[in-house]
């Protein structure tokens, strides 16, 4: 049986550890506020910002919510941004996505002051991952290295293979892998025959955003596998982008879903708040 990558738990040591951190910062007089934008009705979005929120309550940083309406104009997006970029109680700035459809993202995104981006998704932040400077690194890759290392799976001199390469989480995730010197194979929907690329990996990371898609015969034997992707399926229950019950017997670890890569996304949005204060006092 394949050891089972345990997201739930890991999260939570890790924000114990944060706890503690943020228990010392408030001995020293240091409060952290994170201001989290919703703009909309999303049911999704609601759901994320809530457990956002109550992840900031755990560990003890401040958090404010701004709940803005759908019609809410680009304009005053851009004029609250502003205002939480220069107000020295706010650390950090998450703006929830989606965003409606009459705003533009980019603009939006780079419009937040990049030592306040504690999503990692502003383009400094991300031209400064790239070549290996300290800064906000996206979460959910970050957190998938932080379940591979406390899972001691040996990182250095493996084959990663990642099938996705969407912003935020296959391009940022094939940078984190190659920081770990693993040997890094990207993989997208025009990809020539993905299932043999996909077997050469040691670890297998799959964000593709499709129920299931990755069967047995994607997968080398004694391979680690993560499965980044989230459905829920008819009957209501989760599902991966992996097809858990035929990868399993396969795998030498991996994660599951639910369990797995979720929980860790908003752990690592916490630890991007304390670094934070970090950047901010440089
Ligand atoms: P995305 O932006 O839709 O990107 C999907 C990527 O998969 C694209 O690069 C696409 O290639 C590639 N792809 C699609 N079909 C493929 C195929 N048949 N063969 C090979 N590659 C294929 O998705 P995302 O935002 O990265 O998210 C991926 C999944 O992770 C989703 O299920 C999402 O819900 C989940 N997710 C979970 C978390 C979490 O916290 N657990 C966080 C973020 C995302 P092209 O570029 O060529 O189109």
């Amino acid at each position: 049986m394949a050891i089972l990558i345990d997201g739930k738990k890991i999260s939570t040591d890790i924000k114990d550890e944060l706890k503690v951190e943020v228990a010392k910062y408030k001995e020293q007089g240091i409060k952290i506020t994170m201001a989290v934008v919703k703009v909309g009705e999303d049911p999704a979005s609601a759901v994320y910002v809530r457990n956002k929120q109550k992840a900031c309550e755990y560990i003890g940083i401040d958090s404010v919510a701004y709940e803005l309406p759908e019609e809410t104009s680009e304009e005053e997006l851009l004029e609250l941004i502003d205002k939480l970029n220069k107000d020295d109680v706010i650390n950090g700035i998450l703006v929830q996505l989606p965003l409606p459809k009459h705003m533009n993202e980019d603009i939006i995104l780079d419009a937040i002051d990049s030592k306040k981006d504690v999503d990692g998704f502003h383009p400094n932040n991300v031209g400064k991952m790239m070549v290996g400077k300290e800064t906000f690194l996206p979460c959910t890759p970050a957190g998938i290295v932080e379940l591979l290392k406390r899972t001691n799976i040996e990182l250095e001199g493996k084959e990663c293979v990642v099938i996705g390469r969407s912003n935020i989480v296959g391009k940022p995730m094939s940078m984190l892998m190659l920081k770990e010197n693993c040997t890094v194979t990207i993989c997208h929907s025009r990809t020539k025959d993905l299932k043999e690329v996909a077997r050469r990996a040691d670890i297998l990371i799959v964000a593709i955003g499709k129920p299931k898609f990755v069967t047995a015969d994607f997968v080398k034997d004694g391979a680690t596998v993560i499965d980044v992707g989230i459905h829920r399926m008819e009957n209501g229950k989760l599902c991966g982008d992996v097809d858990f019950e035929q990868v399993e017997p396969k795998a030498y670890a991996i994660t599951p879903v639910p369990g797995g890569v979720g929980p860790m996304t908003v752990t690592m949005l916490m630890a991007n708040c304390l670094r934070s204060v970090e950047l901010q006092n440089r």
